[in-house]
């Protein structure tokens, strides 16, 4: 058995209100999107459901005032930002979304399998510290992350965050650990929620030199991110040699969302996807956990996870031959320069 997909119809359940982008149909399209092409039933993949996580978990990553305010909104049905309504139900689906995360990775850590798709809800990767937003309540990859460090003593981990939005929470959270590589292709800052990831934010203490922040101007697509990944990810990769790639798969950079100005093919999914696998085969047997964050577009999420499950699985696909020339890559090697020469 190849591939793990961690899911529960209970992720259905979790729903932040009429008209939030945020919506539980997101899910079902992908389940029915991997049904149509017979992925759901494939041979080589397992459907596993997951556990709740333990407040302890959480606790790795959050302080015990935030984790309990969660769970008092959520007894209150009241929101923990403007965007980021509760229901009742919402703080055991938060723990439930952080525990399929954890399950994740332990069944790509054990052995058990090459690859695992957490396909979790709510998201995570806004959640920071003491305080969440942008539909996320817990940082499931954090949690994770943190989990996996501990278990499995795991010292180099690359999270790789393709989502549009920056990981302000996961960026937050690890800023000054070096054990963790965080890299987000996001759209630029000054344009797009949250507002940070900017070029210069590289990690504080001795995590500096392990953030790489890649903010795209809206109207970047496919020659943009393929160049990215070229100059600045495999390079990077070579340098850190990672023991696991979590992904913090966001499909809101897609050309149809309605949430952004970025204009990635449904196709890049894939070939993004086998980017990761080529360099986890190089550095940890193809070890890669991947995380459900955003994607609004219906067809076009539904889309890009079909893709990236089956470069999963060991399809290739590759980014546009078609090169461009970034100022963005230059500067970012001038600034990531007092640690790596990439
Ligand atoms: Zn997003």
């Amino acid at each position: 058995m190849k591939t793990a997909l961690v899911y529960s119809d209970k992720y259905l359940e979790h729903n932040p209100g009429m008209g939030h982008p945020e919506r539980p149909e997101r899910l079902k399209a992908i389940v029915n999107g991997l049904k149509r092409f017979s992925l759901w039933s494939s041979p080589e993949i397992r459907i596993v459901e997951p556990r709740p996580a333990e407040r302890d978990d959480i606790a790795l990553v959050h302080d015990p005032d935030y984790i309990s305010l969660v769970e008092k909104m959520s007894a209150l049905e009241r929101p923990i930002d403007g965007d980021t309504p509760t229901k009742k139900n919402t703080f055991e689906l938060a723990l439930l979304a952080a525990g399929g995360s954890i399950k994740a990775g332990e069944l790509v850590m054990s052995g058990e399998f090459k690859n695992a798709f957490a396909l979790v809800r709510p998201p995570g990767h806004h959640a920071c510290r003491n305080h969440g937003g942008g539909f996320c309540y817990f940082n499931n990859i954090a949690v994770m992350i943190e989990r996996l460090k501990r278990d499995f003593r795991l010292k180099r981990i690359f999270v790789l965050d393709f989502d549009a939005h920056h990981g302000n929470g996961t960026q937050e959270i690890f800023y000054a650990d070096p054990s963790v590589l965080y890299m987000s292709l996001h759209q630029h800052p000054l344009t797009l929620y949250p507002g940070t990831g900017f070029p210069d934010e590289i990690g504080e203490d001795k995590g500096r030199g392990f953030k790489v922040n890649v903010p795209l101007e809206p109207g970047s697509g496919d020659i943009e991110y393929g160049e990215v990944m070229r100059e600045i990810f495999v390079p990077i990769c070579e340098k850190f040699r990672p023991e696991l790639f979590a992904v913090s798969a966001g499909f809101d950079a897609h050309f149809d969302d309605p949430l952004t100005g970025l204009r990635l093919s449904t196709e890049a999914y894939g070939w993004l996807t086998t980017m990761v696998i080529t360099q986890a085969e190089k550095f940890c047997e193809g070890k890669v956990v991947f995380l459900l964050e955003g994607g609004y577009d219906l067809e076009a999420l539904a889309g890009g996870v079909v893709y990236v499950v089956r470069a999963m699985l060991g399809e290739r696909f590759h980014p546009p031959e078609e090169r461009t020339r970034l100022k963005l890559i230059d500067e970012l090697k001038m600034l990531l320069s007092e640690k790596w020469s990439l």
